[in-house]
């Protein structure tokens, strides 16, 4: 059997990494995910120099894609309260639950929120195999 295609990393894998979505090498994001600093976001693809905030305000779909993940994440934490404190009906539970996961995740969401946008929701925006990997020097 002829087996001509070169490996490449799969959509999925890429985007649970952070990598760009056009060359799937380079790194989307700065530092570690929940760094105190503050998130840092490249502005162009390190490895195949793609602009990630395409035109101004770009990324305010990102917070519509945030808002869901949060959401689902509330309900996730909610259910969990509620089997593991037995049905409880305190709101007060509920809620630092909420807030808490809220602050935890900020990171997660904010990172994935972006990363979904610009992988599923910005569809003139492909992997492009001649970018991935270290064969692909960028021009300077
Ligand atoms: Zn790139």
């Amino acid at each position: 059997m002829e087996n001509n295609s070169t490996y490449t990393i799969s959509k999925f894998k890429a985007a649970t990494h952070c990598k760009c979505p056009r060359c799937r090498t380079g790194k989307i994001f700065e530092g570690g995910m929940f760094r105190l600093k503050g998130q840092k976001m490249n502005k162009n693809c390190p490895h195949c120099g793609l602009k990630f905030e395409m035109e101004p305000g770009f990324f305010y779909v990102a917070m519509f894609v945030s808002y869901a993940l949060n959401v689902a994440e509330f309900v996730t934490v909610c259910i969990a309260v509620s089997v593991l404190s037995g049905g409880s009906e305190s709101p007060w539970l509920y809620l630092t639950a909420c807030l808490l996961t809220a602050v935890i995740l900020a990171g997660v969401n904010f990172r994935y929120s972006r990363v979904i946008q610009l992988y599923w929701l910005t569809p003139n925006l492909h992997f492009n195999e001649k970018y991935y990997g270290a064969a692909y020097k960028k021009r300077s």
